[in-house]
């Protein structure tokens, strides 16, 4: 079986960087891109808020620019997705299994968890036409392009509360939408929303569809107590009802919260397995930017060295 040093699991910019960083540090690095070549940021067009890139850029040139950084000082890059994992729980000298696509399995010292987390959308009609072009999962991302626009926000929760509050800010109204008669985010959220002056929040609406041809124009809603159904024109809609992190694998095998984040040691990426590391969006439930999981791959990296070195003493 072939048995390597490290492997990164995911190609996003937590994966990336942690290749740089490991292939830097003289260890051979092996990266499965998984399914979603260069992660989250091949599906949006402008990224204006990563340092470094002055005029923007594209998310998938950004990813192809990693990529390339990454294979500069060596990282192997392997186009395959990692269908099952297998960590020694005890023996910190042993090595863990992953099995690739199904298929082959391969033997690795230390692997780094880059997998990221997938928003949930509402699954109707226009949604997935319309993302990038008005639909949006990320207020800190896209909110700028809506200034002094109208704009909605989707869900009830905490989330949907922050979104709304950080896009109260930048947009002229923000409709926040929510399916049942109140709020379910906590009680100090529910009073900064109903405290802010261009958040309108209506209650009992269900989203039927997201209006517009090449980008947002409105949105289609259906009052849940009598029927009705009312359009608002609007420029954006931002669906805020979570993130599933994409954990499906590491279950049973690594420590998850209650949502399947992995969880790391705080101020570290270490989880609760040796030589297993989690860095991005997978571990983040807060931030999700891609600046923070680049910082957040560096220190997979710089773990991952650390616990080699001493376990090649022993
Ligand atoms: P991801 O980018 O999610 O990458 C996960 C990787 O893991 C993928 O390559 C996937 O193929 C791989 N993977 C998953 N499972 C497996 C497996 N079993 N085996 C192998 N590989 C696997 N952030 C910003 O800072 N600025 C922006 O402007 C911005 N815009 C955004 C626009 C959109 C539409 C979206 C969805 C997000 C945006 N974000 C933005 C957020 C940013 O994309 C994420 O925070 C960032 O990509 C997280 O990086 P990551 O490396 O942790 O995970």
């Amino acid at each position: 079986m072939e048995k390597i040093k490290i492997a990164i699991i995911g190609s996003g910019p937590a994966g990336y960087t942690a290749a740089i960083y490991a292939a830097r540090a003289g260890l051979n690095p092996v990266l499965f891109t998984g399914n979603q070549i260069g992660g989250q940021l091949i599906f949006t067009s402008d990224v204006e808020n990563y340092p470094g890139f002055p005029n923007g850029i594209l998310g998938p040139e950004m990813m192809s620019i990693f990529q390339k950084q990454a294979e500069r000082f060596g990282t192997q890059i392997r186009y395959s997705h990692i269908t099952k994992v297998n960590f020694f729980k005890k023996d910190a000298s042993s090595y863990h299994t992953l099995t690739i696509d199904n298929q082959i399995d391969i033997e690795t010292e230390a692997i780094i968890i880059a997998t990221g987390a997938s928003a949930k959308w509402l699954g109707i009609p226009q949604e997935t036409k319309l993302q990038g072009k008005g639909v949006s999962s990320c207020a800190v991302c896209d909110g700028f392009f809506f200034k002094k626009q109208d704009i909605a926000v989707i869900g009830g929760g905490d989330t949907a509360c922050e979104e709304a509050t950080y896009l109260s800010h930048i947009c002229s109204k923000v409709f926040l939408i929510v399916r049942k008669n109140k709020l379910k985010a906590s009680l100090f959220m529910q009073k900064q929303v109903e405290s802010i002056q261009n958040i309108h929040i209506l209650y009992n609406q269900e989203t039927l569809d997201i209006l517009g041809e090449t980008s947002v124009t409105g949105i289609l809603l259906k009052n849940n107590t009598n029927n009705e159904t009312t359009s608002i024109q609007l420029s954006a809609v931002f669906v805020a009802i979570g993130h599933y992190p994409n954990t499906d694998i590491f279950k049973d095998q690594l420590e998850l919260d209650t949502d399947g984040y992995i969880i790391t040691k705080p101020g570290t990426s270490k989880t609760n397995i040796p030589g297993v590391f989690a860095v991005g969006d997978v571990q983040d439930r807060i931030y999700k930017q891609a600046v923070t999981a680049a910082g957040s791959g560096c220190m997979g990296a710089l773990d991952a060295e650390k616990f080699l070195s001493h376990k090649n003493k022993l």
